[in-house]
């Protein structure tokens, strides 16, 4: 018996276990906040620059803000290169504390 129809043979094993009707796991992107604690920032822009999703920007006196947050994937990138640990990333549970 070959591998490929031991793999098959499981996957219609275990379709045939499911119950009747019941719908695939939707998968629920995650979604992150990103926080900069204004008082330690000292507007470097290390954060923007490491950022591979764009999520940061700076304003015009270099302070970063999380102006794309919808895009942030968690990476902590901004997080580990930041010299005065003036950032932080923490997963929403409940993706919907973002609209309040
Ligand atoms: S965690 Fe990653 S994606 Fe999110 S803001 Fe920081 S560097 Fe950007
Ligand atoms: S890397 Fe840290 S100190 Fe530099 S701009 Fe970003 S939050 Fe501020």
């Amino acid at each position: 018996m070959s591998i490929e129809t031991n793999s098959t043979e499981r996957l219609n094993d275990v379709e045939s276990k499911k119950p009747e009707g019941q719908k695939p796991h939707a998968r629920v992107p995650k979604k992150f906040q990103v926080n900069i604690y204004d008082a330690w920032c000292k507007k470097c822009g290390i954060c923007v620059e490491f950022c591979p999703k764009g999520v940061l920007t700076s304003d015009e006196l270099g302070t970063p803000h999380p102006t794309n947050q919808d895009k942030c994937i968690g990476c902590t990138q901004c997080v580990l290169h930041c010299p005065d640990f003036a950032i932080t990333v923490s997963l929403l549970e409940d993706a919907k504390e973002l609209d309040k």
